[in-house]
């Protein structure tokens, strides 16, 4: 795979600081297939630096130009898909399939909806004797994962630049690679020197840098709970703004009167593509005692079938912990009807498609976000047992309503303590603000919601 060997910083690769690089593993072979270098706190100052010089044009650019140069942008991802597809399929382990529907094509939608919105947002209001400016938040600092690694850029960077803010991105460690192609794409749409800055490295290194730089005015993160607790903490001390996309552990609550069939099927399919390292997965499946046992064998034959399909996780180490939460489940009593702990291969880090039945809401795989291919399926007595079960844990990003009426679903869903909820298998959509209620963070993503993150007001009295 083709890698840089320095930071894109003021719209040039830079050599780095420093010798050290990191090198990029294909999760299904386990083979190094590319090295990048690991930045240091030199590095990023020398972005953040780049950054804040180019503010004030960039600020001051008219939104239609700064529109041109995002549909620029969408116009490379699209012509660039294909090899999109391949270097996250190369990094991430997923499915070239998956990769080319998911990890190429949304980011496409997301930055032409950005496009778009940067020409039509009304970046001016009035209110009685006021004028009111959204104006730029500043330098952006964009710290990401890699799950959805390219996804979680766009949405981050796309609405920064609609909103006149300049960035400074560190990706994940170990998806580097489509982060250097995202560069490249950014280049290549003529959006001016400094605006978009690329540092990769480590996270408690280069990612830490980047959060506590005081020339840095706000900090985007998606990540874990607990590194994003650190960043709220040290942005906090210093006073400036943060955005924070943690983790979730949303519910599928099916109702009685739901297609039961369609539901179980949809809900293991949610949670087993990316090999279950989806945020938003749905990894408790709330079903009606009456019920239960038919659910649970569907679930078991639908996640058997995915056992061919599925590709690895990340990392050694995040095999590691599905492993030891899938044990922790039997250890603490859960009934295993599809998967387990052991390899299904030798070699890559692939975890079989694991269903468990009889999860009570308080066991460790029914509260703790296991980011593996792993499905809780949980009973319960009737709609009020439902809605204690579905928000009985800290977090609160997504989940799914089914039932045999639309307006029913509606129903349960506006009790939910969560961001977003698909209703009967609602599709994606671009436009709709992704993010958490309880400790799933701080702060929304995409369309006008994610926009409006970046900017700050000023009121002009007459
Ligand atoms: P993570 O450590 O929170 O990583 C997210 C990003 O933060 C990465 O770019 C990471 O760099 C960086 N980072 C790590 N420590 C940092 C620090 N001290 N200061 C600033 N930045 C820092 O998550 P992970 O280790 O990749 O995954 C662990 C668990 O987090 C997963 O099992 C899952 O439960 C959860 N997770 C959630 C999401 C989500 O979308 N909500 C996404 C990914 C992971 P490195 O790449 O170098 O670590
Ligand atoms: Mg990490």
């Amino acid at each position: 795979m083709k890698a840089h060997d320095g930071h894109y910083i003021d719209g040039a690769w830079r050599p780095a600081a420093g010798q050290d690089g990191i090198d990029v593993v294909n999760p299904v072979d386990e083979q190094v297939i590319g090295r990048v270098p690991a930045g240091t706190a030199e590095d990023v100052d020398q972005a953040v630096r780049a950054a804040r010089a180019a503010l004030p044009a960039w600020a001051a650019t008219p939104p239609a130009e700064r529109a041109a140069r995002l549909g620029a942008l969408r116009d490379v991802l699209v012509a660039r898909k294909d090899e999109i597809a391949e270097t996250v399929t190369a990094e991430l382990g997923s499915p070239l399939k998956f990769s080319e529907n998911v990890h190429a094509a949304v980011p496409i939608a997301v930055a032409g909806s950005y496009a778009e919105l940067a020409a039509t947002y009304a970046f001016e209001e009035k209110a009685g004797n006021s004028t009111v400016y959204l104006e730029p938040v500043g330098v952006v600092g964009a710290i990401t994962p890699w799950n959805y690694p390219l996804h979680q850029i766009v949405a981050k960077v796309a609405p920064a630049l609609a909103a006149g803010c300049t960035v400074v991105l560190k990706p994940a460690e170990d998806t580097p690679l489509v982060a250097q192609l995202f560069a490249e794409a950014v280049h290549d749409a003529g959006v001016p020197a400094g605006v978009f800055n690329l540092v990769t490295g480590l996270g408690p290194v280069a990612g830490q840098a980047l959060a506590e730089h005081p020339g840095v005015d706000l900090v985007s993160f998606t990540g874990s709970t607990a590194v994003g607790r650190q960043i709220g903490r040290a942005a906090g001390a210093a006073v400036k703004r943060v955005a924070l996309e943690l983790g979730g552990k949303s519910a599928n609550v099916i109702l009685p009167s739901a297609d039961l069939a369609k539901a179980v099927n949809v809900g293991v399919a949610n949670v087993m593509s990316n090999s279950g390292q989806t945020c938003s997965a749905w990894t408790r499946m709330l079903v009606h005692r009456d019920q239960y046992e038919e659910a649970v064998a569907l679930a078991a034959t639908a996640a058997a079938k995915y056992g061919e399909r599925i590709g690895p996780v990340v990392n050694a180490k995040q095999r590691a912990r599905v492993r030891s939460y899938i044990e922790k489940g039997v250890a603490e009593g859960a009934r295993l009807v599809a998967g387990g702990p052991e390899s299904p291969r030798e070699q890559g880090y692939f975890v079989a498609p694991t269903v468990f039945a009889d999860v009570t809401p308080e066991m460790t795989i029914a509260q703790e976000e296991i980011f593996g291919p792993v499905l809780s399926v949980l009973r319960y007595e009737d709609e009020e047992d439902a809605l204690r079960i579905a928000n009985g844990t800290v977090y609160g990003l997504a989940g799914a309503v089914w039932a045999g009426d639309e307006a029913e679903a509606v129903a349960f869903a506006r009790r939910m303590d969560t961001g977003q909820v698909d209703i009967n298998g609602g599709r994606f959509n671009p436009l709709a603000p992704f993010g958490g209620y309880k400790q799933s963070g701080v702060g929304r993503e995409l369309g006008t919601h994610g926009l409006a993150e970046y900017l700050q007001t000023k009121s002009l009295q007459f």
